[in-house]
């Protein structure tokens, strides 16, 4: 049972990048509340800066003022805890949650310390994704919480480091939450659009995509004055554009019913009988690539020819619009053929060794 379940989905927790004062955590909290869709309120108080001389966050002093907007408003109230320090300062005020940052997951002695801290209490943790793109890490830091003994644990993506992305400040893959949802199915997610984007123009594009994709929540900064906020300016709105935005959020219901499900079963199967049709086709491709391979093999030729292969990928990219496919997904796609075609060829060139 996690507090998420209290709340129809999606539940909602918005709030401060930063708590920066008792006023502006004492606002949003009362905007946010006064639209009638908030669940939670979460405020950064010590802020994982990726450089020294940003804000830092306002410390222990901004815990009270947190706990006392939720006493205001009867909001839950979270914050992000880092070492034990923390956790210990957040317990003895009254924090209702905990989270993880990004930058936190990706350490697995912080989170051992962490876990070790909060050991005997129950009280819930969201646990965000790693920065890098490392489901092991994520899954890791869920064992180390219930080897702790807490069982209110839940995911929260907030995107994946990259250099100098064109859209996003950090990409969502969203293969990873899912993969995270396969091996944890009775663990809930919830979406962080603002770390993802960086951007409030792009805030609700990322959560109609979470929604589609079932997630069981979203959290999205917002504060009083976004422009003067003292960290992640850019990516923050006001409550009341929040709630606009959460107005225009289309939720689509994960229940099919039974005459639908009979039409979506009849697309499948025909879906299924074209993925039997591609499997055949990848094994009788390999089987060409295996005979390329014996005649490398005889001639004493490299298996990768990369002028061969360049041709091969550029020829696919070029119609790529003709198959209606992304240029990324051809590559994704050739790369795999190709590197399984390699194994084909090692297995040829030396035969019992891969
Ligand atoms: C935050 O939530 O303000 C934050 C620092 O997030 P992350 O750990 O995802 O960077
Ligand atoms: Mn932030």
């Amino acid at each position: 049972m996690s507090w998420l379940d209290l709340y129809e989905r999606p539940v909602q927790i918005s709030g401060p990048c930063s708590a920066e004062s008792e006023e502006q955590v004492l606002q949003t909290a009362l905007d946010l509340k006064a639209t009638g869709k908030i669940h939670a309120l979460r405020a950064g108080i010590w802020k994982p800066r990726t450089r020294p001389n940003s804000f830092e966050g306002v410390g222990e002093v901004g815990l009270e003022w947190l706990v006392n907007a939720g006493k205001e408003t009867g909001l839950k109230v979270t914050t992000e805890v880092a070492n034990a320090k923390h956790v210990e300062m957040a317990l003895k005020a009254g924090v209702d949650i905990l989270w993880i940052g990004a930058r936190t997951t990706v350490n697995p002695f912080a989170v051992q310390e962490i876990a070790d801290a909060i050991r005997g209490t129950n009280i819930p943790v969201m646990i965000k994704n790693p920065v890098n793109p490392d489901l092991s890490l994520w899954l890791g830091a869920f064992e180390r919480f219930e080897t702790a003994g807490l069982t209110d644990l839940s995911g929260i993506h907030r995107g994946f480091s990259v250099y100098n992305h064109p859209k996003y400040r950090n990409v969502p893959s969203w293969e990873i939450p899912i993969a995270l949802k396969e091996r944890r199915p009775e663990t809930k997610i919830i979406c962080d659009p603002s770390h993802i984007t960086g951007n409030r123009d792009l805030l609700l594009e990322v959560s109609q995509k979470a929604m589609d994709l079932n997630f069981d929540g979203l959290m999205i900064e917002s504060h009083p004055d976004p422009d003067s906020a003292l960290s992640d300016a850019a990516q923050q709105v006001t409550p009341q554009r929040w709630s606009e935005m959460m107005d225009q959020l289309i939720l689509r219901s994960h229940e099919v019913s039974i005459d639908i499900a009979g039409k979506i079963d009849d697309i499948r199967s025909r879906v299924g009988s074209l993925d039997d049709r591609l499997f055949d086709l990848l094994s009788e491709r390999m089987l060409l690539s295996e005979e390329v391979g014996q005649l490398k093999r005889e001639n004493n030729i490299t298996i990768l020819q990369e002028e061969h292969w360049k041709k091969i990928i550029n020829s696919r990219l070029e119609h790529s619009d003709d198959y209606n496919l992304t240029s990324q997904f051809v590559r994704k796609v050739m790369d795999a053929i190709h590197q399984e075609s390699i194994r084909h060829q090692t297995r040829i060139m030396n035969p019992g060794k891969e």
